[in-house]
């Protein structure tokens, strides 16, 4: 290879999503020159709506960038099967057509989705087992295993003729994750002394000392708290953690209890766990149907729902909605989980719910029943003692988090790292590149699509501003008809929504806006009148004047005038 040749090959990386935000992630790692790059899809997550995005199902990153001819996407390799890292790849993958790799478990569950909800497009996922190291255009690619909240978490090498990337994906050190192996320590080691230039590291919990708690700790609480508990249990939990459904399963065989399960997403993850060989054979789950057979003191319930989702089993089963389950007082309930960031109220609704029913609860907050599944300080360190990486660039946080594990692993003696933001092209190698290493060059334009009904919903704007705006506002449509030769109202049809009637404490609310169009109208001079857009625009006006005379509200307003 030339000289000239070999300055123009560089590392770039671009995250369209989950730089600066928890949740969304598709990590882009390109190779070539810059006219000509090969591109690398590490992860296609998703993240999901709040209040700022009523009636929108899903939230994805845009990704136009790569819908450009010259942006060659050769593959897309998922690090692991959580949402945030996979959850939209059955929506965008018609637009993004690249071979997909997953290790097992993410494609047991991701062809278990697909036969529930389907997809857009079929599309072959080459499934690689683990610890596999494999070629993608100019990309020498690693597997290498790690442990989560989720069966085959795995960090990837990405090996490239200017250097060597480790890529953490989502991972902690568990001494006794209870499912899968513990992590690769041996590999970690080896991958440390072959080099690593840049280190893209986890973030979300570098806020917090110590160590993780191991799931193998949690399983042992749990046990006990079930082997105590005097009536029915009900444990809810993350769905896609196998290992808190397999230390529930152990639990409730060492009390002579049955486990019943209700919820499809728990069932679909179960079945994906069976297959991959992450849950035993001869584990007894039942279907829901048998609650009502069994004796309260027989039974643990693994439920979905701690989020507080009202459409999830418990939320259904604390309403008194679900067809099958039924909870009496002296029950308990355990969440196995924490609180999503943005879940508290509909979280704090269902504990009500459950209160109210004499049912008691076990959280975090007073029983050790749940673990994060990310490194905390002391595991981040031990992963840059394995490795030694040259650089770091910290991602999955918001930025909070990127700036604080920046300076954490400025204080564990890597001096070299860089902050990035959705869109950002910044190249990583070569390491000894003249302009200095991590040295952001270029921007491509990022967002978010929305999924909304059926449809990805690109140009969002301004549906969902109109959205916003008729929930705190209202509406008025109004149907005028005029007379074609002297202008007279032969027909007046009006709809109201969203706008409370006792606005008006001397008449109905149809009576004052229809009062409003007539004298509009009237009021108008003749050659005015006899325009359609400027007699309606007056009108329209007219109207929303007239309420928010009366309400302090001005609401969205339609007029449709036509003549006979
Ligand atoms: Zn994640
Ligand atoms: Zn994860």
């Amino acid at each position: 290879m030339s000289n000239k040749q070999r300055d123009e090959n560089e590392l770039v990386l671009v995250p369209l999503g989950g730089a600066g935000e928890i949740g969304m992630n598709i990590y882009l790692y390109g190779y070539g020159p810059k006219k000509n790059r090969q591109w690398l899809m590490v992860d296609v997550g998703l993240t999901f709506p709040g209040p700022e995005e009523p009636g929108i199902e899903l939230i994805f990153p845009d990704i136009s960038f790569l819908q450009d001819d010259h942006n060659h996407l050769v593959a897309i390799v998922l690090t692991h099967a959580h949402e945030d890292h996979l959850g939209a790849l059955t929506e965008l993958w018609p637009m993004l057509r690249a071979p997909v790799y997953a290790t097992p478990f993410a494609n047991a569950l991701l062809q278990g989705k697909i036969a529930s909800y389907g997809t857009r497009e079929e599309f072959e996922v080459t499934e690689m087992p683990l610890g596999s190291r494999f070629d993608i255009g100019p990309f020498d690619l690693e597997y290498v295993g790690m442990t989560h909240s989720i069966p085959e978490p795995n960090a990837l090498v990405i090996r490239t003729p200017e250097g060597t990337i480790f890529h953490s994906g989502d991972w902690k050190i568990d001494p006794e994750p209870v499912v899968g192996a513990l992590v690769d320590e041996k590999r970690l080691l080896e991958i440390g002394e072959e080099g690593v230039d840049v280190l893209i590291c986890d973030s979300t919990n570098v806020f917090k000392e110590g160590h993780s708690i191991s799931e193998g700790e949690v399983a042992k609480s749990l046990a006990k708290i079930i082997k105590n508990a005097p009536q029915r249990v009900i444990v809810t939990a993350f769905s896609s953690n196998v290992a808190r459904i397999k230390a529930v399963a152990l639990a409730a065989k060492a009390a002579d209890r049955y486990i019943v399960v209700a919820g499809l997403s728990l069932w679909r993850v179960i079945t994906a766990a069976k297959e991959t060989g992450h849950l035993p054979d001869d584990i007894d789950f039942l279907d829901q149907d048998q609650y009502a057979h069994l004796d309260r003191k027989d039974i643990v319930l693994l439920c979905t729902g701690s989020q507080g989702e009202n459409r999830a089993a418990l939320a259904r089963i604390a309403k008194g909605e679900h067809h099958r389950i039924k909870f009496a007082a002296g029950d308990m309930v355990i969440f196995s989980s924490f609180t999503i960031p943005g879940n508290e109220r509909s979280v704090g609704g269902l504990l009500n719910d459950l209160s109210d029913g004499g049912i008691e609860i076990v959280t975090v907050a007073n029983e050790l029943v749940h673990a994060s599944g990310h490194p905390q300080r002391d595991e981040l360190k031990q992963l840059y003692k394995w490795l030694k990486p040259r650089s770091l660039i910290p991602m999955h946080g918001e930025f909070r988090h990127l700036r604080e594990h920046r300076k954490f692993a400025g204080e564990n003696d890597i001096s070299r790292s860089a902050l990035m933001t959705n869109g950002e092209v910044m190249r990583l190698l070569p390491l000894d590149h003249k302009d200095g290493p991590l040295i952001k060059i270029d921007e491509v334009p990022t967002g978010r699509w929305y999924l909304d009904g059926k449809t990805i919903s690109i140009k969002h704007e301004q549906p969902m501003r109109d959205r916003r705006k008729l929930a705190f506002v209202g509406l008025v449509v109004a149907t005028i008809v005029l007379d074609e030769e002297d202008n007279e109202i032969l027909d007046l049809l009006i709809d109201i929504k969203g706008i409370p009637a006792e606005i008006s404490e001397k008449k109905p609310l149809k009576e004052v806006i229809d009062i409003t169009i007539e004298g509009t109208l009237k009021s108008l001079p003749k050659k005015k009148r006899r325009s359609v857009e400027t007699a309606s625009e007056a009108v329209r006006r007219a109207v929303r004047a007239e309420i928010y005379r009366l309400w302090g509200k001005k609401p969205e307003c339609i007029i449709h005038l036509s003549r006979v």
